[in-house]
């Protein structure tokens, strides 16, 4: 067990959980991450990931243990949107009341059986956390937007014109966003080649991920209204890692010049636990300089970016059968993003668009410098031109069937928690 400052008890205050938690547990007493969890078939409830374990919301507030700070409506429903819809003053005083339940020395529990508010995760299935109204996809990393542009465009500059001035993205399809643990089919759709003069018809060629990070929104505006970025923390809630799975052959064919569509809404993955922005706080970091200096709406006093690394794993067919681990393939950070989450919601809401409480908002594939950070497969490959040699000898250009990818992002740092979101895992099956 590690034991640390925690910045929403007082700045003597240290704590540990009366839950065991493993020092490189992604999910300390200073985390407490949301999400829906069922056992044995049940309706979803609303979970506390502490350790290995989930704190069982509902029960607890069967118990009187959250009355005077929030309704038990809120944690009796089968997805967080209420929660989302309540607001930071509830988001606040539930935590800090949730980290008076959990620490070693509370005697809120006096009484009260504990083994009946814990739930194993080992035997629990994780659900959507909350159910997505709209969808909207960024296209934030200057390096990923770079390398798309290149690969994609060749024979002209690699980032538009209006990329520096604009935090561009499209909206996405909400009904295709899935758990982690959902298996992805191959799509189906028109293919074409570089090389080639005209279309096929069949299986994507070239299925790839694309490593992400998406906001979860809380309270809404009015419609007419924007959210300024002075006001983004009110509307934000917390963070999941999100893998918009990309069919680039069927991506390259149709995306100009309305954007991408059939090449990415047949799924998208998520994580099932929402990170909130309170428990990253300590990790919160200035963004890299924009040159030139943004719009008035869209500049940003705030440090808005965080230092969340993340990691891309690749599992072979083969390799389950040989019994071996997954392999990382990419490491990332979320701190290289150019538009950060203030700034995006600023700009998605500007022209008085509404939003509500579980929109998500994905940052776009997050590409570091080097190859060795890029989010995607095209980018690792550089679209098949150079394909990875897994330690097995396998070699990949982009996801076969039966590969299982898995994206995971923590914040780790001396004398800090580590604020880890578990992973997103998809496996890609044949197409129908
Ligand atoms: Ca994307």
């Amino acid at each position: 067990m590690r034991i640390y400052a925690i910045s929403n008890f007082s700045n003597t205050a240290r704590a540990e959980s009366w839950v065991a938690v493993a020092a490189d547990s992604d999910f300390p007493i200073e985390n407490l991450p949301y999400g829906v969890f069922s056992k044995n078939g049940a309706p979803g409830r609303i979970g506390v990931a502490i350790g290995d374990a989930i704190f069982d919301a509902p029960a607890a507030a069967e118990a009187g243990l959250f009355d005077g700070v929030v309704s038990r409506a809120v944690l009796e429903s089968h997805s967080l949107n209420l929660l989302l819809g309540a607001g930071r003053e509830v988001w606040s005083a539930l935590r800090t009341r949730l980290i008076e339940l959990l620490r070693a020395d509370t005697q809120r529990l006096d009484g009260i059986d504990r083994d009946r508010l814990l739930v194993r995760q080992s035997e629990a299935r994780m659900a959507m956390p909350f159910h997505v109204g709209d969808y909207v996809d960024f296209y934030s990393s200057m390096e990923h937007a770079t390398n798309l542009g290149k690969i994609f465009r060749p024979d002209s500059d690699p980032l538009l014109p209006n990329w520096r001035w604009i935090p561009i993205g499209y909206h996405g399809r909400s009904s295709t966003i899935v758990v982690s643990g959902t298996p992805v089919t191959r799509p189906n759709g028109q293919r074409k080649a570089p090389a080639e003069n005209a279309p096929s018809f069949g299986p994507s060629k070239s299925l790839d991920i694309e490593l992400e990070v998406g906001f979860v929104t809380g309270p809404g505006n009015r419609m007419g209204a924007g959210i300024p970025v002075g006001a983004a923390r009110d509307h934000i809630f917390g963070l999941v890692l999100v893998n918009d799975w990309s069919a680039r052959d069927i991506q390259a064919w149709e995306y100009q010049p309305l954007g991408p569509f059939l090449g990415k809404s047949f799924a998208t993955s998520i994580s099932p636990w929402v990170v909130t922005l309170d428990a990253l706080e300590p990790y919160r970091i200035a963004g890299p300089a924009q040159d030139p200096p943004p719009l008035p709406y869209l500049q940003c006093g705030e440090a808005w970016n965080y230092d969340i690394a993340l990691e891309v794993e690749l599992q072979t067919a083969r390799m389950r059968e040989e019994g071996s681990p997954a392999e990382i393939v990419s490491r990332s950070s979320f701190r290289y993003m150019y538009w950060n989450m203030a700034q995006q919601l600023a700009h998605a809401t500007v022209n008085g668009t509404a939003i509500r409480p579980g929109d998500l908002y994905a940052s776009g594939t997050i590409s570091g410098p080097d190859p060795g950070s890029y989010g995607s497969f095209i980018e690792m490959t550089w679209r098949g031109a150079r394909p990875l040699r897994l330690k097995n000898g396998e070699t990949r250009s982009f996801l076969e069937d039966g590969d299982a990818v898995t994206l995971r992002g923590y914040c780790d740092a001396a004398g800090k928690p580590r604020i880890g979101f578990g992973g997103v895992t998809g496996t890609i099956v044949p197409a129908q």
